[in-house]
């Protein structure tokens, strides 16, 4: 026995101790602790934990403090954390979160103000303009005011749910510079996590229940409608495209080992593109037969889930249960809108490296175990 096996020891232990309960009739309750730990990150602690002179990251205390307010201003809004996100990058980029008053707006250098700047009539966090309708100066210097505009003016861009950080913070800003609130996306979302306690905030976007893991073993990764089949595209398409919505939790089908989570996309992970090549932000998991009992029927079965929203959750090496989230939908690499791209093989090596012969139809896989895609 390798080492490598011995460390799979307590995990088969555990499936055959399942296996034998659902033999039973006893439901296997996976997901136990994820729903433990789903209610936890989703409890928010505005500021609880925060000294008030803290930074973070590169952010100091006034400019932490703007941001609060903007999550806060989010929340009485019942806006969702992706909301939060919009706005925060868009906020980073337009001021770097400093209340700005403008030399050529005389009003505006009586308000409280951490800079002054001099673009048009810009003012405040947004960089909002008084001659634009979006309010008057004293609301758009008003970091809560200015914010709750943002979010009216966000409600009104259709599909906004659906895009990108950049192109919903575009569709409200008009700005000259659309792609560079790609680049604050990820700040914002340090932000948040920081601020509202929130470590896995995504998945508190939507109303979200962890699936429910059959008998079998498998599960859907994802709840979403079927957009292209297997063998589609003159048979080059390897896999199913699950249309769900971006940010939506992806959840291991199976349980078993990760072989591979990385981007493996040459252009980077960020918002993808018809002309980038490869799977984008992707993980591979291994459920191959030495991992489960004996009588099961997984020959050399491993999964592969593309295109996600960020880097996964999961790394190589890790053993995940069915029903575990592995990483969130969304739109990275050779992708031109946010769906999942899910691939089940069989007679994989025991290296468990996926190749296009040893892929199969997903949909008839999971017809086959009663997890339908
Ligand atoms: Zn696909």
């Amino acid at each position: 026995m390798t080492s490598e096996q011995a460390n799979y020891r307590l995990p088969v232990i555990l499936a055959v101790v399942m296996t034998v309960l659902a033999g039973l009739g006893v439901a296997v309750v996976v997901p136990l602790m994820f729903f433990l730990s789903s209610t936890d990150v989703c409890q928010i602690r505005p500021g609880a934990d925060r000294d008030r002179e803290s930074v973070v990251g590169p952010w100091g205390p006034h400019q932490v403090d703007h941001a609060e307010t903007i999550i806060f201003q989010g929340i009485e809004q019942g806006m969702t954390p992706f909301a939060w996100q919009i706005a925060l990058a868009t906020a980073l980029q337009e001021s770097r979160l400093e209340m700005y008053a403008n030399e050529d707006v005389p009003e505006s250098l009586d308000l409280p103000h951490d800079r002054v700047g001099s673009d048009h009539d810009s003012v405040g966090l947004f960089q909002q303009r008084p001659s634009m309708g979006w309010g008057s100066v004293a609301e758009l210097m008003d970091a809560a005011t200015s914010a709750q505009k943002f979010y009216t003016a966000l409600l009104d861009v259709e599909g906004w749910e659906s895009m990108s950080v950049a192109e919903a913070a575009q569709a409200v800003q008009v700005s000259a510079y659309p792609d560079a609130y790609e680049h604050w996306a990820e700040e914002a979302d340090i932000l948040i996590a920081e601020l509202t306690g929130l470590e896995s905030w995504a998945m508190c976007a939507y109303e979200y229940s962890p699936p429910s893991v059959g008998a079998s073993g498998w599960v859907a990764p994802v709840d979403a409608p079927l957009w292209d089949g297997f063998g589609t595209r003159g048979g080059q398409h390897f896999g199913v495209d699950l249309g769900a919505e971006r940010h939506i939790p992806i959840v291991a089908a199976a349980t078993g080992v990760v072989r591979t989570s990385e981007c493996n996309t040459p252009q980077g992970c960020g918002e993808g593109s018809r002309e980038f090549s490869g799977c984008g932000w992707m993980v591979v998991i291994d459920h191959d037969h030495y991992l489960i009992p004996e009588d099961a029927v997984w020959d050399g079965m491993a999964t592969r889930y593309c295109h996600m929203q960020s880097q996964p959750l999961v790394s190589e090496g890790e053993w995940v249960t069915a029903g575990q989230v592995i990483g969130y939908v969304g739109n990275s690499g050779d992708s031109s809108a946010p769906h999942l791209h899910y691939e089940v093989h069989q007679n994989v090596s025991p290296s468990g490296r996926v190749a296009n012969a040893t892929a199969i139809d997903p949909v008839a896989w999971h017809e086959d175990v009663g997890a339908p895609l």
